[in-house]
């Protein structure tokens, strides 16, 4: 089942707001949603909450934030961050939608650390490429499990009803004109199937990056690639929406990532190219600018010989990374070769000595050098779902649904139509932003009602 009408048999639970999915964008709307004062139950597949989130570096871009003046930048404004976004989008990004995800975000990030004690710092360093301003928070872990964590204890405290192990399998409509949902049905573990009804539905359980199929048909350059996003986001809620007659937007959007360690799997942050590292091929030779982002190289980075590259960067940056636990790792399990001069990296690289040692010759890198060997894949999508300024959404004529919200990975994002609009931190902003109005405006919509 996918999307059907009520045939009038009691639903087995009912709940004023539901939610689809425990990633960022879920457990904000479900935070927002009960500081409303709604009952809030949400849904999630999975044994916990997590998502892609949990496998994200919990970078969350907002302008304006309490964080941001406590460090001295008074100058962040939703317009300049709207501009830095919509420039790597090649002014492809709906701006409306922009506009108002800008305008969310501070607020969005002062009431999660000071309403609801969510541990979050203002990173520093080396500017994000694109971001003119240090404007990205993260737990001061930089891994989105603790943001996980510390979103699902807030709304824990709150009161929302977390229910893992709960895959939701589809819709079902008042039986009208479909524009209203009246609940969805959900399968437990032994396959048992339970009717929830609900007065208002968000839909946060993210994009299809994990459903091969819908990737071969909306992002087919990625069909054969790697993916390193969350297993369990297969699309589900853009399929429902496109049976209920939603519009899509931007289906061919999405996040790649060129620094990817072989064959551990584990990301390698950004942050090292963006302080000064560079990217070489098999070759020893430079072929790309890294300040094109990571999102943007991850396409080169596969088209290099043999597949891969190498990431190369020294031992100021080594160090710095080493205070974060991922990159901790990837170094015991011998991920990180080293070499004290441009041949002895040669060497411990298998690649020619001459051609890296021009290569870094035209780099501000100093000996002793560092590397590891990098992959590039498809992390999450951006393309789905059409919403208004309340999240509400969008049918193809460009009317709201009345109950149905949409946020996060589900959603259309900001990053234009393909792989090279997408800024650092496009994704969380989304779900952050959008699940925070979109747990709002579900909850008020209830009181209108
Ligand atoms: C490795 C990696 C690194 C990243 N780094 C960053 C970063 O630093 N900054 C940034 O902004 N973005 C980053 N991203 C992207 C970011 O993680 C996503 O954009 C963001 O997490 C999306 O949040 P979400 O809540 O919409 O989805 P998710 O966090 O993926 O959560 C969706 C949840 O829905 C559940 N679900 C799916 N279908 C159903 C169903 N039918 N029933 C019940 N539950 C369901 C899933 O199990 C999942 O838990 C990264 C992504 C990856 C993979």
């Amino acid at each position: 089942m996918s999307v059907r009408a009520h045939d009038g048999t009691p639903f087995d639970l009912n709940v004023s707001v539901a939610i689809v999915g425990g990633g960022a964008c879920g457990l904000v709307a479900a935070l927002a949603a009960r500081d409303v004062g709604r009952d809030v139950m949400l849904f999630e597949r999975d044994p916990a909450p997590g998502g892609s989130t949990a496998m994200s570096s919990g970078m969350i871009p907002a302008c304006g934030t309490r964080l941001q003046r406590d460090a001295g930048i008074d100058d962040d404004t939703p317009e300049r961050m709207a501009a830095d976004i919509q420039a790597r989008a090649r002014g492809e990004a709906d701006q409306d939608l922009l506009d108002l995800m800008c305008r969310a975000s501070g607020p969005a990030i002062d009431w999660l650390t000071e309403r609801h004690g969510v541990d979050l710092e203002l990173v520093t360093g080396p500017l994000h490429p694109g971001h003119g301003r240090h404007r990205t928070h993260a737990p001061p872990s930089h891994d989105g499990k603790d943001l996980v964590a510390g979103l699902a204890a807030a709304a824990r405290q709150a009161g929302v009803d977390i229910v893992c192990d709960a895959r939701v399998t589809g819709l079902i409509t008042d039986g009208g004109d479909g524009r209203r949902i009246a609940g969805f049905a959900v399968e437990r573990p032994g396959g048992e199937t339970e009717s929830v009804g609900c007065a208002a539905l968000i839909l946060a359980s993210s994009g299809f990056g994990g459903n091969p199929d819908m990737v071969r048909r909306h992002i087919p350059a990625v069909a054969d690639g790697a993916y390193f996003g969350h297993g369990g986001n297969k699309g589900d809620a853009i399929l429902w929406g496109a049976e209920l007659g939603a519009e899509l937007r931007h289906m061919g959007a999405w996040q790649g990532h060129g620094a990817i360690a072989v064959p551990h799997g584990a990301l390698v942050s950004w942050a090292l190219m963006s302080g000064g590292g560079i990217l070489v091929n098999r070759d020893g030779r430079r072929f790309a600018d890294e300040a094109r982002g990571s999102s943007d190289l991850a396409p080169a980075v596969v088209a290099q010989p043999g597949g891969f590259a190498w990431a190369v960067y020294d031992a100021g940056l080594h160090e710095s990374a080493m205070r974060f636990p991922d990159y901790r790792q990837l170094n015991e399990l011998g991920a990180v070769r080293k070499g004290d001069d441009p041949a002895g990296l040669a060497r411990a690289c298998d690649i020619p000595a001459e051609d890296l040692s021009s290569a870094l010759a035209e780099t501000g890198l100093h000996e002793p050098y560092c590397a590891i060997r990098v992959t590039g894949g498809l992390l999450h999508t951006q393309g789905g779902l059409a919403v208004d300024d309340r999240t509400r959404v969008l049918d193809r004529a460009g009317r709201p649904f009345v109950n149905l919200f949409a946020g996060g990975g589900a959603a259309c994002g900001v990053s234009g139509p393909a792989h090279w609009g997408y800024l650092s931190g496009n994704g969380l902003l989304s779900a952050v932003t959008l699940g925070r109005i979109a747990g709002r405006e579900a909850a008020r919509a209830l009181s209108a009602q």
